[in-house]
């Protein structure tokens, strides 16, 4: 029979008792889902296997191996701060960047302390935190395990696209030793849309996803960041121009 939803048994997230500690699986994924929700958020799961854990960075290789399955979580952008940007990024849309990063993070702090909750093991990846910038190194590619968890296809502009909100999503990823159900892989791709390619300033954007240039948007956001004190590195304009599947 299948298993009772965390709703079905009039149950949510702020309020699991020690009592449930060994709920299943399927109530699991129910639960985190549901703190996604909660938070604006779309959730997706996928198994980790070898070729992703080989590039996750040093600081959580050990603790990594403990993990079976990663966890991403997409938080769509403000569609009108996404429009005030017109040939450069701004201060709004810098600090809509950063609101946004923190809610991812505290949305991946409240599914992991569930899950541990439930007797697992959760490590909650900073969304935003690079540890190199030459070339850009965080702890893992939040990208690529939200196209394993099923949030959407690699791009032309090699970010992210999802169905519903093209590019205009960040991610955040836990890792976990609980066995939730993956979720299906993305067959979908983007097609003829060429919206990108007119959007970037400096032609980094090919048909060819594979010929995408990192050099060249990323001499690009530095020159912003230059130009305009931002502190950080943000362009937005591919983002802005990403339709996704409407
Ligand atoms: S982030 Fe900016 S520079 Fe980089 S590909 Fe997108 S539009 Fe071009
Ligand atoms: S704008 Fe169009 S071509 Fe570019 S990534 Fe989005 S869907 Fe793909």
């Amino acid at each position: 029979m299948k298993p009772a939803s965390a709703a079905e048994v009039g149950l949510t997230y702020s309020y699991f008792s020690p009592n449930f500690q060994f709920m299943n699986q399927t109530i699991i994924k129910n639960s985190i889902r549901k703190i996604a929700e909660d938070h604006g958020a779309l959730l997706g799961v996928c198994r980790i296997d070898d070729d992703l854990r080989r590039v996750f960075h040093f600081e959580i290789q050990k603790i990594a191996e403990k993990m079976t399955h990663a966890i991403s979580i997409g938080m769509p952008l403000s569609k009108s701060v996404m429009d005030t940007l017109i040939d450069h990024p701004n201060m709004l849309y810098k600090a809509h960047y950063r609101q946004v990063n923190a809610v991812l993070d505290d949305t991946a702090l409240a599914i992991s302390s569930e899950i541990e909750r439930n007797g697992h093991r959760a490590l909650p990846i900073p969304a935003s935190m690079v540890l190199k910038r030459h070339p850009m190194i965080g702890h893992l590619s939040h990208r690529e395990v939200a196209f394993r968890a099923g949030l959407g296809w690699w791009g032309k502009n090699n970010l992210l696209v999802n169905r519903k909100y093209g590019s205009k999503i960040r991610l955040v990823t836990v890792l976990t030793d609980s066995e939730l159900e993956p979720d299906e892989i993305s067959t979908e791709n983007c097609g003829d849309c060429r919206a990108c390619l007119k959007a970037c300033p400096v032609g980094a954007i090919s048909d060819d996803k594979d010929l995408f240039s990192l050099e060249a948007c990323s001499a690009q956001v530095q020159k912003f960041a230059r130009e305009n004190d931002y502190g950080m590195y943000i362009c937005g304009l591919c983002l802005k121009a990403c339709p996704g599947k409407k």
